[in-house]
Parts: C-alpha cells; sequence; structure tokens
C-alpha cells in the first residue's frame, strides 16, 4: 500500500452518502433521532440532480379531482408490469400524501389553485378508477421547477440538525466484514486527503446511472458510484436490463422536457403531421406511459415517418396553447426550448426524441431500506449495516417502468422510512467494531492504479465507446443480434480500461482522476445492464425485446440480479440469478392486483 496517503479517521453511527432528495431526507430523519449523522456528497447538495426535475411529484391528494391511494397503487404496479413489489407499492402510495403535505409544511413553495391548495397535474399512466380512467390529476407541482423548490427546502431542514456535511468528498469504497458494511472511504477533493468513515449504518443514496449512454437527460455526475461499490462488494444489483427512456429530450441536446408539458395538453406528430399516438393508445393517447411512448415515436421513425433532414427525430407541439398558460406552468421549458433547440415554443413545434432518463434498477431492497440478497436460499437476506434509497435502490416499487412523477415521491417517503428503520434498530452509544484488517485496501489500491495509470487511451475516449455502445445495442430496439454484438463490443471496450491513461497525478482537484473513477463505476454498470437485458427472453415494461415481443409471467415474471466481478478492465465476469417479485401486500386495505395485459 502506498504509503502516502494520509487517512483521517471519523466516528460515525450513520454515514449517508449523497445529498439529493433521498439522502438529505434520510439525513433528516436520523439526525434528529440524535444519532451521530454525517452526509458525504461529491457535489454541493442543491447541486445535486434531483435539483432539476421538473414535472412533479405524485401523490393522491384529490385537490383537482377525485383521487384514492388505491388507485395511486393500481397504476404504479400497472405502469411497472407486475415487476414491481406490491408490498413496497402500497407503503409508498400509502404514505405518499402525508410525504407531500410534510413538504408543505417545511416551506416548499408549491403552485397554488383558486382555492390555495396545491396544485396537481395530469402525467402519463395516472388514472382514477383502479386504471378505468378519466386520468387523475396526481402530480403536484411547482411550475416546472418542482426538484429545485423540493431540495432547497430540504437542504434547508437539515441544516437545523446536528449533521455533519462533507462537501465535495468523493466516496470510493465500502469497508465490509464478514458480509456486514462497516463503513466507507472517502476522497477529498480539494486537499486530497483520504477519509475513513466508521459507522453502524451506511446510507448509499448516490442516483441513477444514466450516463451510460450517449443521451441522458441526466447530469454528468450520474455515474452510479453507490451502485458500483455494491458491485465491488460483491453484492448484486436487480433489474438492471430496465433503463427509461424519456419521450421528449430535446433533440441533439438531450436535455429533458418535461412530461408536464403534455400534462397541459401537448401532442406528438410525424412528417406527416400526424397525432400518431391515437394509433398506439386510443385512449391516454400522448399520456400513455413512458415506455409506451418512447416506443411508439421509435416505430414512427423506424418505418420513415420521422422528422428534420434525417428523419429522426418527432415534433412536440405547445404552439396552441395559450401563451400565457405556458409562461405560468411551464417557464422553465420555454427558456430550456430557447436555448437548446433555438425554437419560439409559443409559435414552433420542438423536436424531441427519445432519451435516457431513469434506471428502475439498482441496489435491492425491502421498504425499510434495508439492503438485501440472496443467501442460502433466502431472497430476502438483509446485509446488516448497508441501506439504499432514491434511484439507486430498486426496492422494487418503479419494476419494469417508472411513471414520471413517481421518483420524487419515492425519495421522500423510502428515505423516511430508511431513517426510521435506522432509529429503530440502532441503540444510541452502540460502540463501534474493531477496525477490520486492510479496511483501506481495495479503496485505496484502486485509487492509486488509476492515479498512475499510464496506458494509451484516454478516459474521455473509453467513454465515448461505453456510450456508443450501449445507445447503439441496448436502447428502446432490442434485438438477440443487436444485444449479442453488444456484449462482444463491451467486453472489447471494458478491457479497454486497462490501456486507460490519467495525465494528472496530483491529489488536488484531480478531475483527470475522478472522472476516471466514475468510468470505471460506470463499466461495471453497463457490463451488468447488458447481460441481464440479452438475458431476459420477454418483454416486459422499458425492456422491449423484438424477438419475444409479448410479457411472459409464467416464465419472467422474476427480478434479475447480478454480480459483477472486476474493475480496472480485469475480470469482468457477470453472473446472474434471480429473486422472486413480492406477490403480495403489506396490509389488508388492499388485495394483490393480479396481472393483465397492459393497455392505455
Ligand atoms: C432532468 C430530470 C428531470 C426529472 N424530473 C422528475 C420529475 O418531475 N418527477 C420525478 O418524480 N422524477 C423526476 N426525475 C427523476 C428524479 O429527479 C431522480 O430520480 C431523483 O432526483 C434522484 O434522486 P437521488 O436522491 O436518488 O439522487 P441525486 O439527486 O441524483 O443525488 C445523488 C447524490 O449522490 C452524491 N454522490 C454520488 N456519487 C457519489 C460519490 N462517489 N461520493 C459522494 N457523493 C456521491 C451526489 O453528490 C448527489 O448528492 C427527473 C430526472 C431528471 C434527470
Amino acid at each position: 500500500m502506498p504509503a502516502a496517503y494520509k487517512i483521517i479517521d471519523h466516528i460515525y453511527d450513520t454515514v449517508v452518502v449523497g445529498a439529493g432528495g433521498s439522502g438529505l431526507r434520510a439525513v433528516m430523519e436520523v439526525a434528529q433521532s440524535g444519532l451521530k449523522t454525517a452526509c458525504i456528497t461529491k457535489v454541493f447538495p442543491t447541486r445535486s440532480h434531483t435539483v432539476a426535475a421538473q414535472g412533479g411529484i405524485a401523490a393522491s391528494l384529490g385537490n383537482m379531482g377525485p383521487d384514492h391511494w388505491t388507485w395511486h397503487m393500481y397504476d404504479t404496479v400497472k405502469g411497472s408490469d407486475w415487476l414491481g413489489d406490491q408490498d413496497a407499492i402500497e407503503y409508498l402510495t400509502r404514505e405518499a400524501p402525508a410525504a407531500v403535505y410534510e413538504l408543505e409544511h417545511a416551506g416548499m413553495p408549491f403552485s397554488r389553485t383558486e382555492e390555495g391548495k396545491i396544485y396537481q397535474r395530469p402525467f402519463g399512466g395516472m388514472m382514477q378508477n383502479m386504471g378505468e380512467g378519466p386520468p387523475a390529476q396526481r402530480t403536484c407541482a411547482a411550475a416546472d421547477r418542482t426538484g429545485h423548490a423540493m431540495l432547497h427546502t430540504l437542504y434547508q431542514q437539515s441544516l437545523k440538525y446536528d449533521a455533519d456535511f462533507f462537501i465535495e468528498y468523493f466516496a470510493l469504497d465500502l469497508i465490509m466484514e464478514n458480509g456486514e458494511c462497516r463503513g466507507v472511504i472517502a476522497l477529498c477533493m480539494e486537499d486530497g486527503s483520504i477519509h475513513r468513515f466508521r459507522s453502524h449504518a451506511v446510507v448509499l443514496a448516490t442516483g441513477g446511472y444514466g450516463r451510460v449512454y450517449q443521451s441522458a437527460t441526466s447530469a454528468h455526475t450520474c455515474t452510479g458510484d453507490g451502485n458500483a461499490m455494491v458491485l465491488r462488494a460483491g453484492l448484486p444489483l436487480q433489474d438492471m436490463e430496465f433503463v427509461q427512456f424519456h419521450p421528449t429530450g430535446i433533440y441533439g441536446a438531450g436535455v429533458l422536457i418535461t412530461e408536464g408539458a403534455r400534462g397541459e395538453g401537448g401532442y406528438l406528430t410525424n412528417s406527416e403531421g400526424e397525432r400518431f399516438m391515437e394509433r398506439y393508445a386510443p385512449s391516454a393517447k400522448d399520456l400513455a406511459s413512458r415506455d409506451v411512448v418512447s416506443r411508439s415515436m421509435a416505430m414512427e421513425i423506424r418505418e420513415g415517418r420521422g422528422v428534420g433532414k434525417e428523419k429522426d427525430h418527432i415534433y412536440l407541439h405547445l404552439n396552441h396553447i395559450d401563451p400565457k398558460i405556458l409562461h405560468e406552468r411551464l417557464p422553465g421549458i420555454t427558456e430550456t426550448g430557447k436555448v437548446f433547440a433555438g425554437v419560439d415554443l409559443t409559435r414552433q413545434p420542438l423536436p424531441v426524441v427519445p432519451t435516457v432518463h431513469y434506471n428502475m434498477g439498482g441496489i435491492p431492497t425491502n421498504y425499510h431500506g434495508e439492503v438485501v440478497h440472496l443467501k442460502d436460499g433466502n431472497p430476502d437476506a438483509v446485509v446488516p449495516g448497508l441501506f439504499a434509497v432514491g434511484e439507486a435502490a430498486c426496492v422494487s416499487v418503479h419494476g419494469a417502468n417508472r411513471l414520471g412523477s413517481n421518483s420524487l415521491i419515492d425519495l421522500v417517503v423510502f428515505g423516511r422510512a430508511t431513517g426510521k428503520r435506522i432509529v429503530d434498530i440502532l441503540k444510541p452509544n452502540t460502540p463501534h467494531h474493531p477496525l477490520p484488517k486492510d479496511s483501506e485496501a481495495l479503496a485505496l489500491g484502486r485509487l492509486d492504479h488509476f492515479r498512475n495509470a499510464n496506458g494509451g487511451t484516454r478516459t474521455s475516449q473509453l467513454r465515448a465507446d461505453m456510450q456508443k455502445t450501449m445507445q447503439r445495442h441496448c436502447a428502446v430496439f432490442r434485438t438477440e443480434e443487436l444485444m449479442a454484438e453488444g456484449v462482444a463490443h463491451m467486453d472489447q471496450v471494458y478491457a479497454g480500461l486497462q490501456d486507460v491513461h490519467v495525465s494528472d497525478r496530483s491529489l488536488i482537484w484531480n478531475t483527470d482522476l475522478v472522472e476516471t473513477l466514475e468510468l470505471d463505476n460506470l463499466m461495471g454498470q453497463a457490463m451488468v445492464t447488458i447481460r441481464s437485458a440479452i438475458n431476459r427472453k420477454e418483454s416486459r415494461g422499458a425492456h422491449m425485446h423484438e424477438d419475444f415481443p409479448e410479457r411472459d409471467d409464467a416464465g419472467w415474471m422474476k427480478h434479475t440480479i447480478a454480480t459483477f466481478d472486476g474493475w480496472g478492465g480485469k475480470g469482468g465476469k457477470t453472473e446472474l440469478d434471480y429473486r422472486p417479485v413480492h406477490d403480495y401486500t403489506l396490509t389488508d386495505a388492499i388485495e394483490y392486483i393480479k396481472p393483465k395485459k397492459r393497455v392505455y
């Protein structure tokens, strides 16, 4: 072990890695109980990707029409294409209204109705009467900047409690011993010091890994670092083949235009000026769920009815909506349209294309946020000391396809549930285990390896190869042949990491090094994503396999779990197994919702 690294030790009851919506909500819950709590984050808290969420947060408040939590539950189960765990979905949808009122009371500036209630808009797949319709207005919004309003509210609240924030610290790896988590190692990016956090509970709230793909709505920081730490700890990730493409990313830039735009009356057309969603989803039309709309757009483009010179995108129309409404309800995207597409939305259609937006897969947990894995035949065995929340986690409430506005509510409901669980099982002043031998070996060995990496390929080159391969071979359309080529390609790209070159050897704000560590994290996730995808011989939710176009409940109503051995281009073996989907609810308040064909 290189002696040059200075290690600074810390001791906490709980360490939360990540300061997005889910991490901050967990921090609040644990810190207010008096447990000693730290929050580590690689970006300043209010720059976490949650800040970019536009459309809103789902809860059956019924402010603008009839609604009920069981209707929200039904829609979420159907949206998940019956891959979601119904006990967890019941928990999410029942707790949702209280979680939104909690945000309101904490000062979150929601848009309002005439009577002063929280404004709610319709969103894809959200219906009344157990899926029968008409659409439910369920998505609570602060104009089209809901995530911004929410993240700032949560950050302000979390400062009220006595939690220590380690800002611009990059978490490297978990400290594991005998299958239990004992803490985490992080690099302070400002001065290069190494920090060893011993803690009874580690909560991974590190967000999604959209940057595995070339065109993504997510921030450049969305590299799934927590997921990768879990893989390096020898633990599995779940349902990684389910990657959500948002129908309306701006063509070329990838920047998101919220589903709220269609919620407020926007619609899509092809090169013939046809509102083609009427053909694919006669009842929900442009507000069918995301996988259905993305796939319909891709079909239109494939069949030569795309717009533009290359006929490779689709138009989104908002120009028929009263400019006053646009100004009031969608001010952010009006500006985005101008900046990123050069389009005045009040007069012209916007060029859009399906773009990677959300990862349904992630670290498997139960509805208390406890990380679970398959152990000695028990599919729900808890990993002591390790928790996951937010987009990093797979609870699984979103199953094979997430409904719009169901992530923000997932962050706060499960952030709180995880905090509560920790407070329930952890007694204050519990003594710490002695430090495991070589607790820092993995983290520092890997850091030092990349810091001195002296190969011939630039990080940016390898990243572009990975992103292009995944975009081409593991996107909206999937065939056996296309994915098999992709697997072979990804094996090469991954092995290419052995030849990576890092030119900056310093430890002070070494972005070259940090980007390389992030790329290594992305690679493992790309590998398990494409292998989980080629393995699933059916179509369900976001996983549309052209050679197996039907959902196969007898064969495939089960979660994929995938482990990966290796980092830095070495090893690279993915192993797959399964966990059963929970086919039961949490309480007697609602019965198990039986599988049906999913039509909108
Ligand atoms: C453009 C856009 C719009 C969206 N709109 C909506 C919407 O309207 N409604 C909805 O429900 N959902 C929406 N989503 C989805 C939703 O916003 C995200 O799923 C959610 O915000 C993720 O929150 P999180 O807490 O899991 O993580 P994030 O907000 O992504 O935060 C991750 C945190 O982890 C930290 N971190 C990561 N790696 C490390 C490391 N190695 N060391 C230290 N810290 C680390 C980061 O610093 C950050 O604080 C949208 C997503 C995008 C991209």
